[in-house]
C-alpha cells in the first residue's frame, strides 16, 4: 500500500459556543437561551479534520491556552489521528473561542476571541519550521497573525512542501512572499477584497502576477474556477441539496491538499476538492459535517459525468 499523503496545518483552533435565541438581543438587553452547545472550531483545526478524514497523516501547529476548552478541543484532534505534539499551551492565556447566537429566524452574531491563536509568531515559527517542511502540503489561513504566515513563507524550503493558503478572513498580502505559495483558493468575497476587482479572471490575474503559482476561486453551488497563467477552466459544483454551507470552504481546502499530496492533478484534485465540499454542505455543522475519504470515492463513483469542465481539456 502507498504511504499517506503528509499535511501540515498551522492555524487556529477555537472553542465554538453555540447559544439558541428566539431574537438577537438588542444593546443593553437580556435574552434567555434555550440551549448551550460546544463545538470544536477555528479554520485551522476544521481543515486539520477535513484533510485527517481523506485518510492523510495530519499534523496541527498552534497554539491554546493550559485550560479545560484546550485540553477539550486537543483530545478532539487526537481522535480524529491528528498529531498535536508540535501545539503550544500558554499559560496566562485563554484558548481562542467564538461566541455564537443563533436566532431562531437563521440570524448570528459572531464575537471571536483570537485568545492564544494571536500568539502565533515567528518565534513559535522558528520552532517548529523543520517538522512543518516534513510534510507534502503545507495549509495555511488568515486566522493567525501574518507575521507567523510572513515567516513560514520566509524560510520553507523552495519546493517542498506544496504550500495552500487559504485567504480567510481576506487581508492585505502585499507584504507576504507570493511566490512560495503554490495554491490560493479564495471564495469570491475573499477574492474580490484581496485584489480590488470584482470579476473573477482578473483578480485571479492579478494575484498570478503577484507570484502565486495558481488560483482556485471556490464559487458555492457555481464550483470553482481554477485560474493559471495559460487560461482558466471552470469546475462545475456536483448536484446535492445543501442545508448548511459553514466549512465548505474547509472541506474543499482539505480534500484539495491530500489529492495534490498523493500526486493527483491539478484537475483530478479540484474535482475531488468540489465532490467533499458538497457533502459538506448536506449535512448539518462544521467539523461534524466533513466527509471521510470512503464517502468522498463512493460520491465520485457514483457521478461519472459530473464535475468536469465542459468548455476545456479535462487535464486528468
Ligand atoms: P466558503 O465556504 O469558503 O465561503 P464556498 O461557498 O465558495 O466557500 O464553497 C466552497 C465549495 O463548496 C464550492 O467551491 C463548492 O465546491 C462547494 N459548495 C458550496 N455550496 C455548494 C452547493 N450549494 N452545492 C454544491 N456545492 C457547493
Amino acid at each position: 500500500m502507498s504511504q499517506p499523503a503528509r499535511v501540515s496545518v498551522l492555524g487556529s483552533i477555537n472553542a465554538d459556543l453555540v447559544a439558541r435565541v428566539v431574537s438577537l438581543p438588542r444593546p443593553g438587553e437580556t435574552v434567555l437561551s434555550s440551549s448551550l452547545s460546544h463545538y470544536s472550531g477555528g479554520k485551522g483545526a476544521n481543515q486539520a479534520v477535513a484533510a485527517a478524514r481523506m485518510s492523510a497523516r495530519v499534523t496541527f501547529y498552534g497554539k491554546t491556552g493550559a485550560d479545560s476548552a484546550g485540553d477539550q478541543l486537543l483530545a478532539g484532534l487526537r481522535t480524529e489521528g491528528i498529531g498535536t505534539k508540535q501545539i503550544q499551551r500558554m499559560n496566562g492565556v485563554e484558548t481562542g473561542m467564538a461566541l455564537i447566537l443563533v436566532s431562531d429566524a437563521g440570524e448570528n452574531t459572531i464575537v471571536v476571541v483570537a485568545g492564544a491563536n494571536d500568539h502565533v509568531d515567528a518565534e513559535y515559527v522558528d520552532a517548529v519550521i523543520t517538522d512543518v517542511g516534513f510534510a507534502d502540503t503545507l495549509l495555511l489561513q488568515f486566522e493567525v497573525p501574518p507575521e507567523a504566515i510572513r515567516r513560514l513563507l520566509d524560510r520553507l524550503p523552495p519546493n517542498r512542501p506544496k504550500v495552500i493558503v487559504d485567504p480567510a478572513p481576506a487581508r492585505d498580502v502585499t507584504d507576504l512572499p507570493l511566490a512560495r505559495i503554490d495554491v490560493m483558493t479564495p471564495n469570491r468575497t475573499e477574492l474580490a477584497a484581496l485584489t480590488g476587482v470584482d470579476d473573477i479572471e482578473t483578480g485571479g490575474r492579478r494575484l498570478l502576477d503577484r507570484g502565486v503559482k495558481c488560483v482556485i476561486c471556490t464559487c458555492g453551488s457555481d464550483g470553482s474556477y481554477l485560474i493559471e497563467n495559460r487560461g482558466t477552466t471552470h469546475f462545475p459544483a456536483f448536484p446535492v441539496h445543501a442545508v448548511d454551507t459553514t466549512a465548505a470552504g474547509d472541506a474543499f481546502a482539505g480534500a484539495l491538499a491530500v489529492f495534490l499530496s498523493s500526486g493527483d492533478s491539478i484537475a483530478v484534485a479540484i474535482r475531488a476538492a468540489n465532490a467533499a465540499a458538497a457533502l459538506s454542505t448536506t449535512r448539518p455543522g462544521a467539523q461534524p459535517s466533513l466527509p471521510t475519504r470512503r464517502e468522498v470515492d463512493q460520491f465520485l463513483q457514483a457521478h461519472p459525468g459530473h464535475g468536469i469542465p465542459s468548455f476545456a481539456p479535462f487535464r486528468g
